[in-house]
Order: C-alpha cells, then structure tokens, then sequence
C-alpha cells in the first residue's frame, strides 16, 4: 500500500521552505509596522458561521465546504477563509474596545473543495488583515497600501490595483435587478453555473472566468452607476485619496468578489505576469457582518493574500531568496568513543549557537567527509581512536582544503573566536 497526499494538498518540502518563511516573515514585519497585532483562530469551525457570513448561494458555501459530523453530532467546517472566524473571534472575546481601532492580522492554511489547477489548491495558505471600528476610507487606503507595500518589499513587479464599490444594502437591490435584467436577455450565452447564478446571485456573473461569460456582461451595468448618495461620496473619498498618495489603480467594474459580505470598497492587488489566476491579494468593506454575526454594528474592511500564488510570482520574477545560514561544524568520528566525545563537544556548539551537526552512522571517514561536503559545511571536526588518544581534534577548514589540530580543551573556544 502506498499512500499519497490528498488531490489539491501538497507537501512543502525543505526546499522550498525558505520562500515560504521569507514571504511569511515580511509578511509580520510589515503589519506589525502599521501596528496589528497578530491573531490565531482554530482550524475548524461551527458550519452555521460561514453559512451565515460568506452566504448560502457563494461558490464556497454552495460546493467547496469541508463540512463533516463531528463525533458528538455536531456540523464543522475546515475554515473556508479567515474574516468570518476573527469575526467571531473578536466578538467571543470583546475585543472591541470604546470606540478604538482594532487591527489585526493572520496566517495559516484554508480549505476549499476546488478543482485543482495551477495556483488553486484545496488546502492553501493566506496571509490577511482585519480593521474593526472605522468606517472612514483612508484605512482602506492604508490596507491598500500595506499590501501594495508588503508585495514592494517582498521585491515584486507587474503589480495592479483594481478597485470597486459594490454598494450597500440600501442602493446594491437596484443595481442586481438591473444586472438581473439584462443578463436575463443574455441567458442563452451563460455557462450552466452562471444561468442558476443569474437567480440566486446574479453579482458572480460578473466575475465568471467563462469567457462566454466574460463576453455576455462586456456592456453589463456597472455597480457604481447604482451608488447611493453616501456610497458613491465614499468612493469619491477612496479614489481621491489614491491619488493624493500616488497609488495607482484602476476602476474595475466586475470586481464583485465571491464572499457576500462585501460592502461598498471591494480590491484586488493583481501580479501581471501570472495567467488566470492572478489575484495574490483581495479584499474590501464589510460593514455589516460584525452586526450579522451578533456583535454592536461595527464597521470593518480587510484583505486576504493567497501565499501560494506569491511564492509562484516570487519564482517567476526570480527574486532572490534569503538562504539559509551554512552548517558551521560538521563532526565526524571512529568509534563509538570517539563518537561519545565528538557528541559532547557538538552540545558545547549548540550551546554556542553555532549551528552544528554530527554523523551518526560511523561509516569511513571518506564516506563522512563525502556527506560534509554535500552539507556545505564550513568546517569538519575530525576525531578518532588516535585523536582520542592526543587529547586533539583535526579540525578541516572545508573551503581552504586546510587543516589543524586544536586541543580538546581549546575548541569551544576556536569555534566562539571564530562566531564573534
Ligand atoms: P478570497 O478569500 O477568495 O477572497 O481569496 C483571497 C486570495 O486567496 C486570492 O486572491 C488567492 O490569491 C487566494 N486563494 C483563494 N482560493 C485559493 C485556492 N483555492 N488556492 C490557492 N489560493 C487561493
């Protein structure tokens, strides 16, 4: 029997770990820049609280839940994304402070039942952010702009900012039924998904990657024509401040995006040079969900980055990546007493800090130097029986091809002198 990881998982092997921990570690450098701190919510959840938030006609919900029966009965889903769940989290624990911000932000995997393909995964990772308490534009611009900046920092190019309204519940039923209109003449040229859309939430027509789809809503009404008065002066307010500080970006009428909580500001920050699926971050207002999922009405926006496709746009575009530091001392011995020295000794480097390791499987010493190499040790401390006799260590020096013997008693010392 062999077993296999599950369709749409994948391993991360150790290397290509190190893109990984370098996006990750930017990622914490730069929210904790704008002050967020960091927050961790459990993998999986009640069903009801992504029902309740996401929405019941979303893709996610309507077919990509990891939803199963608990042992004690109970319905539990593998967090599909994380808003809905800090959310909760936020309110279980009254997080929200008289009239403060809370800022927040986030890291881990999310679980959606996808078709596998390049860039989509069932189980993938976001990095994200969440403001709680402010209803004022200039904090979706600083979102906007800390992930604009993170890409910046991360050493990317080709990036794109695309920015919608999609309005709020006063003034976004008009502008359905307007869309629902006009698709309505167009049902003929939809895919089989967008014509069950086209009733139960016309809105994701919009964003279909179909191209039969994409064609049909070419001339479709656009979301910001439906605006009311206090979201199209919101609007106003985004873009003014864009442009005040220089951010490019574009109005992109079919950014809709495929979570129903959405209010008003919807983003994406795209990476040109990634093919179909080329959003590596998305976000926007929810006004209304803190309130929908029983908290004070609390006004909120957000941003999720997918770090799977930022490691592939980090590929792609050939940014250097931060190796790992090289194996200083590599200990290589004879004998079983000389194998007891060689390790009490590497415990004194560990000690140190300095990063060390030991062959254990006492094959030749030609064998062992052979493995040292393929390490790229710096140095190979040497011991044998005659060594253990002397009282010495051979210490090789693996880039000079040069070596010394330096006393039992001394060689903390070479290694500290050396570190320093
Ligand atoms: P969403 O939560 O759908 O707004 O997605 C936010 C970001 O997560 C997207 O822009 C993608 O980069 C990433 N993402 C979403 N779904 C997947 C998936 N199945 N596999 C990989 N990345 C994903």
């Amino acid at each position: 029997m062999k077993y296999a990881s599950q369709r749409g998982t994948r391993d991360i092997l150790p290397d290509q770990i190190r893109s990984w921990q370098f996006i990750e570690a930017t990622a914490r450098k730069v929210f904790e820049s704008y002050n967020y701190a960091e927050i961790r919510t459990p993998i999986f959840e009640q069903t009801e609280l992504f029902l309740r938030s996401i929405g019941d006609t979303t893709d996610i919900v309507s077919k990509e839940m990891y939803t199963f029966t608990d042992k004690g009965g109970r319905s539990v889903t593998l967090r599909p994304e994380e808003t809905a769940p800090v959310v909760r989290a936020v309110i279980e624990n009254s997080l929200m402070g008289q009239g403060e911000l809370l800022k927040l932000y986030y890291l881990g995997p999310m679980f959606r039942y996808e078709r596998p393909q390049a860039g989509r995964y069932r189980q993938f990772y976001q990095a994200g952010v969440e403001v709680l308490g402010s209803a004022d534009p200039l904090v979706d611009v600083e979102i906007i702009e800390m992930g604009v900046r993170l890409f910046e920092e991360l050493g990317l190019k080709d990036l794109e900012v695309d920015i919608n309204s999609v309005g709020c519940p006063d003034c976004r039923p008009k502008f359905k039924e307007a869309l629902k209109k006009y698709l309505g003449a167009k049902v003929g040229s939809l895919c089989g998904d967008c014509q069950k859309r086209l009733k139960t939430n016309p809105l994701r027509v919009l964003d279909c990657k179909e191209p039969k789809c994409q064609k049909a809503v070419d001339s479709a009404p656009s979301s910001i024509e439906y605006l009311c008065a206090a979201c199209k002066a919101d609007f106003e307010k985004l873009t003014g401040y864009l442009e005040q500080f220089k951010i490019a970006f574009k109005v992109n009428n079919r950014l809709v995006r495929g979570l129903d909580y959405y209010t008003r500001t919807t983003f994406e920050i795209i990476s040109k040079s990634l093919g179909a699926q080329n959003a590596v971050c998305g976000g926007g207002r929810y006004d209304g969900l803190v309130e929908e999922l029983g908290g004070k009405p609390t006004p909120a926006t957000g941003f999720a980055i997918g770090l799977d496709r930022l490691v592939m746009v980090l590929e792609e575009q050939k940014v250097s990546i931060p190796r790992a530091d090289r194996l200083s001392a590599y200990i290589v011995t004879m004998g079983d007493a000389a194998k007891t020295k060689g390790f009490e000794v590497l415990r004194g480097l560990r000690e140190m800090g300095i990063k060390s390791d030991i062959n254990y499987q006492g094959k030749s010493l030609k064998s062992q130097l052979k493995t040292a190499d393929r390490l790229n040790a710096e140095f190979v401390v040497i011991i044998g029986e005659d060594e253990l006799k002397r009282d010495i260590f051979v210490v090789r020096n693996m880039d000079k091809k040069s070596q010394e013997e330096v006393k039992f008693d001394d060689l903390l010392a070479t290694f500290k002198l050396r570190s320093e």
